[in-house]
């Protein structure tokens, strides 16, 4: 059942299709009152929009809501050359015939998934005119290439995420998209979450070494208005506490996940090793 599911929404490369499993949902720690505020904007079918920095659990509270409720998730990384095409669908060659074949956007429209539009600000903005009439109470999607018009499978639910701190004048959405949804302000999570979070993620770091490394990262993350574009994440934090814990020195775990990826720049990096040494 589940495989013919995926086997009907499959097709699209970088889109990632989750069906519902069974078994325990995947691991999200609450930040605060995100999970209630999803179950009530899934109550009332509102589009949502995820916003925060990258790297602090949106993805990953989606997978977890979504388990809960019971609903196949279907992801889609929008970068710049994402048209409106490649998410509802095109007429392609098959032999001599001209077949119709769906989008991402459009199979969850049909069977009633949640469609996540990772970074949508990234996509062609054609895009965001062909989600607009899915976000209001018409809940409908055109597809003008094959002249049709969808209604939304009653638990079909949109949700986009957005990183304010990436936006630029030129490259924003617009008031009108926007005012669209529904929002909910992601950070990083305090300390204790997040102790919490490298702690299960990295299946096993604990004690003085956990510690360490949280602090570590937490102070690295002051550097932020220092030049650098993005700060430490939660994710870096995971990926620095995976390494430890495969045996890796804590210095040099720190370097691979926390400092040389976000920098190029000598003198910032060493500014950031700096922070880890007084930690290690
Ligand atoms: P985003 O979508 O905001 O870029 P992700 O959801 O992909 O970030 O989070 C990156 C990683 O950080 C996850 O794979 C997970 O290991 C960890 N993570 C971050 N926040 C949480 C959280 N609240 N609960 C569980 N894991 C988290």
């Amino acid at each position: 059942m589940v495989k013919k599911f995926i086997d009907r929404l499959r097709g699209v490369e970088r889109d990632v299709i989750q069906a519902p499993e069974d078994g325990d949902a995947p691991f999200y720690a609450a930040q605060g009152g995100e999970i209630e505020f999803f179950q009530a904007a899934y109550d009332e079918r509102l589009p949502v929009m995820l916003k925060g920095p990258t790297g602090c659990g949106k993805t990953r509270f989606l997978e977890h809501v979504a388990h809960k409720l019971g609903r196949p998730l279907v992801t889609v990384s929008c970068h710049e050359d994402l048209t409106s095409s490649d998410l509802v669908g095109r007429f392609l060659l098959q032999g001599e015939e001209t077949v119709w074949q769906d989008g991402p956007l459009t199979k969850a429209v049909k069977e009633g998934a949640i469609c996540y539009l990772d970074e949508i600000v990234e996509a062609r903005t054609d895009t965001t005119v062909v989600i607009h009439p899915l976000t209001d109470h018409r809940r409908q999607l055109p597809l003008d290439k094959k002249g049709q018009i969808i209604d939304a499978h009653e638990d079909f639910m949109l949700v986009i995420s957005y990183n304010p701190g990436y936006q630029t004048v030129l490259k924003d959405l617009k008031p009108s998209t926007k005012q669209r949804f529904v929002a909910y302000n992601f950070d990083y999570p305090s300390e204790a979450v997040e102790r919490e979070i490298v702690a299960k993620e990295s299946e096993g770091l604990d004690g003085e070494l956990l510690d360490k490394l949280v602090a570590a990262g937490r102070q690295a993350r002051n550097l932020k208005d220092h030049g650098l574009d993005e700060v430490t994440s939660t994710r870096a934090l995971v990926y620095a506490g995976q390494l430890i814990h495969a045996g890796m020195a804590p210095l040099e775990a720190c370097r691979a996940a926390m400092v040389a990826p976000i920098t190029d720049d000598p003198e910032l990096s060493e500014a950031l090793m700096e922070i880890m040494r007084t930690h290690f």
